[in-house]
């Protein structure tokens, strides 16, 4: 059987040189691994939160997570909240991890819905240690030791600085044994069966490969530009076309979760770094400006601005094959779905694995490449319709835009989990889609979907056993972030930069 033996990934962006790294990791030489980049092309320079699943990437990497966290200016992330999106004025955090305790067949939510409706429940927040925590900026890190409480269920991602990520990840893929070429490639040349042959750089050399991982951000160079693979839009549900990002001084609010605030064709993120806050304005170029999405988020700043904004455009959906021939993509060069749930470096992770998982020999045999994309498209499909469950469950009707997210038609597929949720507070997590339950009933309690009816199974227990159960999980978390320390004591103790 012939094998592959040489990798060249065109771009070093985080998505180039999270693969370079992994595969230079797993393979342990067996292959050959290229890297080229082009520092007068730069990279896009943004994407700073995660979510816990990051935590896996770095591990087997066999990072130590403090010294990551050193390097990039890191900080913990136990969720993020959400502010003005049901309506002007509301708030709520989707925290990661678990909710309370399962008590017999039924999740924690569901003995909420009954005595919420009754009138004898606190806020959901007060169920989940990661929510109750944060909302207190109190974090520590999960004690696997103490699986008996809701400290050893703490889940965490972190907000870093991408670029000191990506600078950190070069040296270890360096180290073990890939090669960095600086330059531009000019022209990608295609064999007659449309499989790539080969790049050529600005200087005239021609570059070969067996697989070719295509990291070149939104311009697709080899996946789109070369090949003509084809992009599927999904802006008739994601009508955000262009972000504008600045970062500012770090203020006294040393949040550990990231903050997204809706705003009148968009939202606005936060993000808090040890060294400095990251910010940017997510926006619809049909509803408002540039001028004007630029004024309202410079006018939102809680520090020092520190540069100048870097002005983006994108649009949202994804490749139609993201493995084509001998070619995967990976990152912007695959798709682009807005950075709310801080998903896009998962799915750089993601690709990498299922690549991994999926890695050809020389044949290209065209069944390992339908499954790749199968994966592909469940993913960002299911991605896809949690982010647009945001804009489209709420109340807000203050201005064109959001009466336009009110009003549009949703993927069947989002629309049936609504609309169970909706009549008993159920939800299944499909497959192995990326957000479990808890994170659906999160989003859909604070975003007003509120349950006409709680599951029947509900009434096994009485109304005193419910109140003592719930009591009891609320009285422990209290009592468990009372002893944390701030976020701020806990990364100067363990990691500072
Ligand atoms: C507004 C915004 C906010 C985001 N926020 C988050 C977030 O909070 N969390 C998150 O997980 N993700 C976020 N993302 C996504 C994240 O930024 C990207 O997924 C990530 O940075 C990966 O980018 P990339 O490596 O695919 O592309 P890029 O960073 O654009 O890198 C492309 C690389 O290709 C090289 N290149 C291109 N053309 C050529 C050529 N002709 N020759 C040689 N080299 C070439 C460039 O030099 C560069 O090295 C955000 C994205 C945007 C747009």
């Amino acid at each position: 059987m012939e094998q592959i033996r040489r990798i060249l990934i065109v771009g070093g962006g985080s998505a180039g040189w999270m693969a370079a790294a992994l595969l230079a990791k797993l393979f342990q030489g067996l292959y050959q691994i290229t890297l080229i980049e082009s520092e007068e092309i730069g990279t896009i320079g943004v994407g700073e939160a995660t979510i816990p699943a990051i935590k896996k990437y770095n591990d087997l990497l066999g990072l130590d997570e403090n010294d990551f966290l050193r390097r990039t200016q890191g900080t913990f992330k136990l969720g993020i909240q959400f502010v003005d999106w049901l309506r002007q004025g509301s708030s709520y955090i989707h925290g990661f991890g678990v909710i309370g305790q399962d008590l017999g067949w039924l999740r924690c939510h569901q003995y909420w819905l009954k005595m919420h409706g009754l009138g004898r429940a606190s806020d959901f927040a007060a169920y989940s240690i990661n929510t109750a925590a944060a909302l207190e900026d109190k974090f520590r890190r999960a004690d696997p030791k103490m699986a008996e409480s809701p400290i050893g269920h703490i889940a965490n991602a972190f907000h870093f600085d991408a670029s000191l990520y990506a600078k950190f990840l070069r040296g270890f893929a360096e180290e073990r044994g890939v090669i960095r070429r600086e330059g531009k490639v000019v022209d990608v040349a295609l064999r007659t069966d449309g499989f790539v042959e080969s790049v050529t750089m600005a200087d005239g050399e021609a570059l070969e490969a067996d697989l070719f991982v295509d990291c070149s951000g939104f311009r697709g160079l080899l996946i789109e530009q070369a090949m003509a693979t084809g992009y599927e839009e999904w802006t008739q549900w994601l009508p955000c076309d262009r972000a504008i990002a600045v970062p500012c001084a770090r203020s006294a609010a040393f949040t550990p979760y990231t903050r997204a605030t809706a705003r009148s064709a968009g939202w606005q993120w936060r993000i808090p770094l040890q060294h400095r806050t990251g910010n940017g304005h997510v926006y619809s170029s049909r509803y408002v400006d540039d001028a004007e999405a630029e004024r309202v988020l410079l006018a939102d700043l809680d520090g020092e601005q520190l540069a100048e904004p870097n002005r983006i455009r994108f649009v949202t959906g994804k490749r139609r094959r993201t493995w084509n021939r001998n070619c995967v993509a990976i990152g912007l060069a695959a798709g682009f779905l807005e950075p709310l749930e801080s998903t896009s470096l998962h799915l750089i992770q993601s690709a990498i694995i299922r690549m991994v998982r999926l890695l050809p020999d020389a044949r290209f045999d065209p069944a390992t490449i339908a499954e790749f994309n199968r994966q592909t498209d469940f993913e960002y499909e299911r991605v896809r319709d949690f982010i647009i469950l945001h804009y489209k469950a709420t109340e807000r009707s203050d201005t064109p835009f959001w009466r336009y997210c009110r009003d549009m038609e949703v993927p069947d597929t989002l629309r049936r989990k609504i609309d169970l949720f909706a009549a008993n507070g159920r939800i299944f997590r499909e497959d192995e889609e990326l957000f479990a339950e808890e994170s659906w009933i999160q989003v859909l309690l604070g975003q007003g979907v509120i349950p006409r009816g709680y599951d029947p199974l509900v009434d096994i227990k009485s109304e005193a056993q419910i109140g003592q159960y719930l009591g009891n999980i609320e009285r422990v978390i209290r009592k468990c972030v009372d002893l944390m320390p701030t976020h701020a004591d806990y990364v100067a103790r363990t990691c500072p930069a």
